[in-house]
């Protein structure tokens, strides 16, 4: 048994079952036994593989795609380059030295990063270093000071906590945590049914038939993101993987060292995600007025952004074997295959409407 589910089995057994959503926010986030608060998952020696580990490519359109941003806000002399869940830090090193081809950019940035693990801070420390820019940690998007800013978040959404929901002949009933006979930690549905669900669903959803699971998520975040671009000028690009449309269907996924695994084994020690629902996050963003572009998938995104070109460029200057690597990684990130992330990741962004097309998206 992992530390964390002995300390969630006396939990359970003093307060009673847990939704799905603080279970994985605890196999998360638990300061002492979270998956993230003590591990670097990430690289290709690790548990798995994010786009800026595949390829500088990543970052760097990213890098570009900000300064296009950052002029098309007038070039604020200040503003806040903010990335939500950095990881090894990577995504944000390739983006700032891209980004030097515009150099007022470089000296008008100052670098935000929200991250809640210590172990994964100190990584981002050492990798960002060696970079002239002021940077500071948060452990919230709250506590991000007010101004214009431009918001990264890669692979984020799908690592906060998911709720869901199961339909029965008496309503739509939580999924909890709960023990088992033996004990052992074990899915169940509350009691009660979830009071006026039906009426906060999309209609296709509510009328789903018995047996059929909903996931939703804290729209805290992503209101918050949408209402400061708004307010203060600016735009927040999220990519991920998901569904454009409001679906039904169970995501929660568990990924550990050796594949998928059980999500009720080994917490703590594999990562949890679950599918973002896109379409919810653009019906939060639009209702505290920010403008909505995408999603469109990541494939189109990084295409129309040039990835192709860059591709090319590296391929130039390096030797056979280099090239080969550039190439897979150009259709990891691109293809639409089922080992490859162009089409089931997609880009979406929140911008203040008066910010008009955005680079990647319109065009
Ligand atoms: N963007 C990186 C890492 C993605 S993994 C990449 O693409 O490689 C998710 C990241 O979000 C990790 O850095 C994790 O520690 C962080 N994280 C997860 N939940 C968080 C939360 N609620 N607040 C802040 N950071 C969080």
């Amino acid at each position: 048994m992992t530390p964390l589910e002995a300390e969630l089995r006396r939990i359970i057994a003093a307060d009673g079952p847990m939704s799905v959503a603080t279970y994985m926010g605890l196999c998360l986030g638990h300061p002492v036994h979270g998956y993230y608060m003590t591990r670097d998952p990430f690289g290709r020696a690790g548990d798995f593989i994010t786009a800026p580990e595949i390829s500088q490519m990543f970052g760097e359109l990213i890098g570009l795609w900000a300064a296009a941003v950052w002029q098309a806000m007038g070039a604020p002399a200040q503003f806040a380059l903010v990335e939500l869940g950095p990881g090894r830090g990577t995504l944000m090193v390739d983006a700032l030295r891209a980004a030097r081809v515009v150099p007022a950019f470089a000296s008008s940035v100052q670098v935000h990063l929200v991250e809640t693990s210590p172990t994964l801070q100190r990584r981002q420390q050492e990798s960002l270093t060696a970079l002239k820019v002021p940077i500071a940690w948060h452990p919230a998007f709250a506590a991000v000071p007010s101004g214009p800013l431009i918001v990264i978040a890669n692979e984020f959404f799908d690592a906060l906590p998911v709720h869901q929901a199961v339909k029965t002949p008496s309503g739509w009933h939580e999924r909890m945590v709960g023990l088992g006979p033996d004990g052992k930690l074990a899915f169940a549905l509350h009691p009660d049914p979830i009071p006026e669900f039906a009426s906060v669903v999309p209609e296709a959803i509510a009328s789903a038939t018995a047996g059929a699971v909903y996931e939703w998520r804290s729209g805290e975040v992503a209101a918050d993101l949408a209402r400061r671009v708004a307010e203060h000028g600016g735009a927040a690009l999220m990519i991920d993987y998901g569904h454009s449309e409001s679906a039904l269907g169970e995501t929660l996924q568990a990924v550990g060292r050796h594949g998928f695994a059980d999500p009720l084994a080994s917490p703590g020690e594999v990562d949890l995600t679950a599918h973002v629902d896109f379409a919810v996050l653009a019906r939060t963003a639009r209702e505290v007025g920010a403008r909505v572009h995408g999603p469109i998938s990541q494939g189109d995104f990084l295409r129309r952004l040039g990835i192709e070109a860059r591709a090319a460029g590296l391929r130039a200057k390096a030797a056979a074997v280099q090239a080969a690597d550039i190439d897979a990684a150009l259709a990891r990130l691109t293809g639409s295959g089922r080992e490859s992330m162009g089409e089931l990741f997609k880009a979406m962004a929140f911008a203040d409407p008066k910010l008009g097309a955005l680079p990647g998206f319109d065009g």
